[in-house]
């Protein structure tokens, strides 16, 4: 069936994925199992860079399982405002770290929108760090939620960041293509999975040392009756 044909296709994806993450997880095991060696000399400075290196395992995790177990997850009917409010309100403390300023405005009428909330939080959260990150020596970061048309839910995410050049924004999706040292390059692919698999729509602007604006659509309505009946699939398989 279609179903597995999906399914068998993930895993051949997955598989792909796999080695690269392996790698990806053994670099901060090995710096980690350095540092819990020194921790005999008692110097507590070394757990802070544990917790991050601890971090970034869980962050590769997180992203790997995303992809590897969407079908567990259900749709259900979610208030976009309060998800993307809740996103912010969590990556605050991330954001006054690294001296950014988060600005959103919203739409008065925000619909509700069938989602499965934790990806599309997920999608938020890469969004938002990637912004974060863009912007060294910190910077502000515009959220606007648009209701169009009572079509899409159009969440914009911009940033005074690096920006990314043109050669680069083609290669974005690409698993793994990073330009950080501690990058996974797996952000942006996961983003786009999961918008896409809610049918919508995930793209990016960008100027080179001007900012990137990243444009996330959702529609709003009677598209998931078809995601109502592969989730029925689903529980029955
Ligand atoms: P990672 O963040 O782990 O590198 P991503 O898939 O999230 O992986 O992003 C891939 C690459 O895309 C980043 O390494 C960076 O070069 C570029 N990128 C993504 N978002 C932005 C942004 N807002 N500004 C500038 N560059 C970005
Ligand atoms: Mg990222």
């Amino acid at each position: 069936s279609e179903e597995t044909m999906i399914r068998s296709e993930k895993l051949a994806l997955i598989g792909q994925l796999a080695a690269g993450i392996a790698h990806d997880i053994r670099n901060p095991l090995t710096s980690l199992k350095g540092f819990v060696q020194l921790l005999k000399y008692k110097n507590t400075d070394y757990v802070d860079i544990m917790m991050e290196e601890l971090e970034h395992i869980n962050y590769v995790v997180n992203e790997f399982m995303t992809l590897a177990k969407p079908h567990l997850s259900y749709y259900i009917a979610c208030r976009a405002k309060e998800l993307v409010q809740s996103v912010i309100s969590f990556l605050q403390p991330h954001a006054l770290l690294h001296n950014v300023q988060i600005q959103v405005e919203m739409d008065q009428e925000i619909p509700v929108i069938t989602c499965i909330p934790d990806q599309i939080k997920q999608v938020l959260i890469n969004v938002l760090k990637n912004a974060i990150e863009s912007m060294d020596g910190g910077g502000l970061i515009q959220i606007s939620c648009r209701n169009q048309f009572n079509r899409n839910l159009i969440i914009s995410v911009k940033d005074q960041g690096v920006g990314i050049s043109e050669e680069r924004l083609a290669q974005l999706g690409e698993p793994f293509y990073t330009t950080k040292a501690n990058g996974t390059g797996l952000g942006i692919m996961v983003c786009k999975r999961i918008v896409e698999g809610h049918g919508g729509t995930f793209s990016i602007q960008s100027e080179l040392h001007q900012g990137t604006t990243v444009e996330i659509a959702l529609p709003i309505g009677k598209t998931r009756e078809y995601v109502t009946n592969k989730d029925h699939q689903d529980e029955g398989s």
